[in-house]
């Protein structure tokens, strides 16, 4: 296939440009555009074949459901079939959080073909904020379902050259429009449960959201995830997910010996001729800097500085061919808990407390 980039300045949005990119939308097309969060890869949610698409083109598990974007209130009413209490959460919540990053599970209207859901009776459905994801939803006149434009597996798309990366030729279209502030995927929050729960921790934490409604609940993903045989509340979460290709080990627990033991490993590391890496905060990069490649996600106190920069750190590593990631865990709290989440699924739960 061949793959059209076509650039777009968020502040001063190309109104052909993205016309342009609508029709292909329209017609069952695939294309890449930027939102606030991560790139996402949409088609038009009402286009069963053009849905089935999008999992190719990602290699996604026919299992892992996609998130429905709309940019006004109509679609809402054409996406989502509810009422009574979760009608009311969903306006209070909208009320409050959107636009913005966070995803709500409610009940699927019949509207919108059962693959995007992956035959679940739910939907998860964002009224992002970025102004090019907006426009392009508003031209295309239809919702548009969309996964992180990320292959399978591999970190979420914060850049264009990370979607460049991974979906050229897979895509009809990507849209350059610069980089993605939040950085880590939305929280979704299932309010069509019976206990209202956060699945998925994201710049909205529960804390916000409990300003809202009366009572919510965070299960523990240290413990949902993983090779549990339990069937998992949110399908995407059980996958090894936003991985680099090198093996992520985190260390949690007191700094010194955090700095103590990841030293040591790269000491042992490199004695196998192994390239190391050091995942860390400004704060501490001094204490690797001799040792290893040592990235740093910002400052220890700002975790939506973290979380932006987190998976453009875990693609560098990648790019720098390394062999071994040792990532500090960063402090609970905001979006702490965010980037801790996707940090543990990249290293695939391997997380040592010191
Ligand atoms: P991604 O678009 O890659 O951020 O993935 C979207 C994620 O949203 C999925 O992996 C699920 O965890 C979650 N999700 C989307 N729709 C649903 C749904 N109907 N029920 C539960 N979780 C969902
Ligand atoms: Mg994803």
């Amino acid at each position: 296939m061949n793959t059209e980039i076509v650039k777009i300045d968020r502040n001063n949005i190309d109104k052909e440009k993205i016309s342009y990119c609508a029709e292909v939308i329209k017609r069952g097309g695939l294309v890449c555009f930027p939102t606030e969060t991560v790139y996402g890869l949409g088609a038009s949610a009402f286009n069963a074949e053009a849905v089935n698409n999008v999992y190719k083109a990602k290699g996604r598990p026919a299992d892992n459901p996609l998130i429905v974007h709309i940019s006004n209130y109509e679609m809402l009413e054409l996406v989502t079939d509810c009422e009574g209490e979760q009608r009311n959460v969903l306006n209070k919540l909208a009320d409050k959080f959107w636009p913005g990053p966070l995803t709500m599970i409610a009940h699927r209207d019949d509207a919108v073909p059962a693959n995007v859901s992956c035959g679940l009776d739910t939907v998860g459905i964002r009224f992002p904020s970025h102004p090019i994801a907006q426009a392009l939803i508003e031209a295309s006149g239809v919702p548009i379902a969309a996964p992180s434009a990320n292959l399978s597996g591999k970190p979420s798309p914060t850049r264009a050259s990370h979607v460049i990366e991974d979906m050229m030729g897979r895509v009809d279209i990507i849209i350059d429009g610069g980089n993605c502030d939040v950085g880590v995927e939305s929280t979704v929050f299932d309010i069509a449960g019976e206990q209202m729960s956060v699945l998925r921790p994201g710049a909205v934490t529960l804390e916000q959201i409990l300003t809202v409604v009366e009572s919510a609940d965070e299960p523990d993903w240290m413990k949902s995830h993983g090779d549990s045989d339990e069937k998992p509340r949110s399908p995407g979460l059980k996958y090894r997910h936003y991985a680099p290709k090198a093996t992520v080990k985190i260390y949690d627990g007191e700094q010194n010996l955090r700095v103590k033991h990841i030293l040591n490993e790269i000491e042992k590391a490199k004695m196998g001729g192994l390239n190391c890496g050091v995942l860390t905060t400004d704060e501490n990069v001094r204490y690797y800097e001799n040792a290893a490649t040592v990235l740093s996600l910002g400052k220890e106190s700002d975790s939506l500085q973290q979380a932006s920069n987190l998976f453009h750190c875990l693609r560098s590593f990648d790019e720098m061919k390394v062999d071994f990631v040792f990532a500090e865990a960063v402090p609970s709290g905001g979006a702490g808990d965010a980037v801790m989440n996707r940090l543990y699924r990249a290293a695939g739960g391997n997380i040592i407390r010191v």
